[in-house]
């Protein structure tokens, strides 16, 4: 145990393995960092889970690369089909079975989908490979002891960049259904030596924006389909951790992994992601000498994207409608007048100002320099670490900023975020904090009803509608899913999405 910011004695975090600390600490400071900074987690850790867990670590060990049985399933991959009944008759405990996950956009999506797919290895006992290019390059730790989750390029027999596999590969599961390379049942069939799942959402926009994955890919036939092959390609852009759910051949499972369904992200994304030690260096340099002497940290990350952007001057009234409907921030005297008269103690709020853009930090920054407090017994300090001015999720150092700027996020006390970002959705979901969300509308205008609400989970959104998937018999589930399902809720933000609750 160790002291953490508030004096309070942190335990030693059990999700994660406690062999990682003995090999080499040094390794990854922020395993051991990160947990002492995170406020203490409002969600206890279910034991079901940490045995889960432990049992994926033992069985990555056994079948990650450079084991014998990792040859051997690298050299059933390079031959170019199998035979599925062969594979079902013959000794499936001795096989191992892949999911390789390749990253696509932001790296806030990339998040989401990394996450969603370890949870589906955990759900089918896959093996999570990861394809890392270049702008990834030890962003993350590694975070299965004794072994690695990188997946050298060279023992897969396709090139495997984002740009290399889309919804027309002939090796996607839904177009090998089409094409009848591969059937429904329990007859014999010779199947390709892996299968494609796409799940990238679709983006149509239409009369308005609709968003939704593929048909065939949340269906129990579809997955029962999918299980018969060794060899899995993963690429998603959303948090599918949440169809997951939805599935009646994953439920219990699920329900004894996460008894409190609101907490998915939190526990996973905690034991999955902890940034390499080049992120770590520059999250601790910059919460040592900015954040850490302030009695309360706000953090807000305020997201303008680019395809609907909101003026930058509504955006801002919006930031602060937002925090003096809510008592986030002190309010200021409207003119420069002196203070009247003095105050000894004065309580330090820093704000963290997280944007791409400058604007923010700079119009916050002038207010609290120019004028004092109403009460006079605050001091606000509002700080930015970085604003690369636009997206660039193919340059490393750009990631690297991104990513200690989620983790830096995340050990606020408090958190401002906007709707439709994932960027926001990470950094609540690792802190397990409520945030205050800003809602632009169509990504156009802000909401004008309310400055901002409060989402009644830390759960990433998932964006797609799954009632429009469609399933061997058919469309399924025309009806809302909300009504079914006790804890899914539409997301405050994308009123199509869901969310666990
Ligand atoms: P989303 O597009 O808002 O859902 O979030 P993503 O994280 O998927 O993509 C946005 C990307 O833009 C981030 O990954 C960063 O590369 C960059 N970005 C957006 N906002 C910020 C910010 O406040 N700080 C930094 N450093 N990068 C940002």
């Amino acid at each position: 145990a160790d002291d953490g910011p508030g004096g309070n004695a942190v335990a030693p975090d059990r999700l994660l393995s406690p062999h990682l600390e003995d090999s080499n600490p040094a390794a990854c400071l922020s395993r051991h960092e990160a947990s002492r900074r995170w406020k203490p987690a409002a969600f206890p850790v279910p034991p079901y889970l940490v045995e889960r867990l432990r049992r994926y670590e033992a069985n990555h060990r056994r079948c990650g690369p450079r084991t014998a049985l990792y040859r051997e399933a690298v050299s059933r991959l390079r031959s170019a089909a199998r035979n599925a009944d062969h594979a079902a008759a013959g000794d499936r405990h001795h096989t191992c079975k892949y999911v390789v996950w390749i990253p696509t956009e932001g790296l806030g999506n990339r998040m989401l989908s990394l996450v969603s797919t370890f949870l589906y290895a955990l759900l089918t006992d896959r093996v999570l490979l990861v394809h890392e290019p270049p702008e990834m390059e030890g962003l993350f730790c590694e975070p299965f002891p004794g072994t690695t989750w990188l997946l050298p390029p060279a023992d897969f027999p396709h090139k495997l960049d984002a740009a290399a596999f889309s919804s027309r590969s002939k090796e996607s599961y839904v177009n090998m259904l089409h094409n009848n390379i591969i059937r429904y049942g329990y007859g014999a069939q010779v199947l390709p030596a892996y299968v494609y799942l796409h799940l990238e959402t679709v983006f149509l926009l239409t009369e308005s924006v609709k968003l939704r994955l593929q048909n065939h890919t949340f269906c129990q036939e579809d997955h029962r389909l999918l299980n018969k092959f060794d060899w899995m390609v993963v690429k998603s852009d959303n948090y599918f951790a949440v169809a997951l759910f939805m599935m009646p051949m994953y439920r219990r499972e699920l329900e004894r992994m996460f008894p409190a369904k609101g907490a998915v992200f939190h526990h996973l994304g905690r034991y999955l992601l902890r940034p390499g030690n080049r992120v770590w260096g520059m999250v601790d340099r910059f919460f040592e000498g900015y954040l850490a002497g302030a009695d309360e940290r706000l953090g807000m990350h305020v997201r303008n994207k680019q395809i609907f952007p909101v003026p930058p001057e509504i955006m801002f009234k919006q930031i602060l409608r937002c925090a003096r409907e809510h008592h986030l921030l002190p309010q200021v005297l409207a003119t420069s007048e002196p203070p009247t008269a003095e105050v000894k103690k004065k309580k330090a709020v820093a704000v963290l100002m997280l944007s791409l853009k400058p604007e923010y930090h700079d119009k916050l920054h002038a207010m609290y320099y120019t004028n004092a407090t109403v009460a006079g017994d605050v001091v606000v300090s509002v700080h930015q670490p970085s604003h690369d001015g636009e997206q660039q999720s193919d340059a490393r150092a750009h990631n690297e900023r991104a990513l200690a700027e989620i983790y830096l996020l995340s050990f606020c006390d408090r958190m401002v975020t906007t709707g439709w970002s994932t960027f926001g959705y990470v950094a609540q979901a690792l802190a397990g904090i409520r945030p205050w969300m800003l809602l632009p509308v169509n990504r156009s205008k802000m909401r004008a009803d309310v400055a901002c609400v409060r989402p009644p989970s830390v759960e990433p959104c998932m964006h797609p509608q799954p009632s429009l998937l469609t399933c061997q018999q058919g469309p399924r589930h025309l009806d809302d899913p909300v009504k079914r399902v006790p804890f899914l809720r539409h997301c405050e933000d994308v009123p199509l999405g869901l969310k666990l609750l």
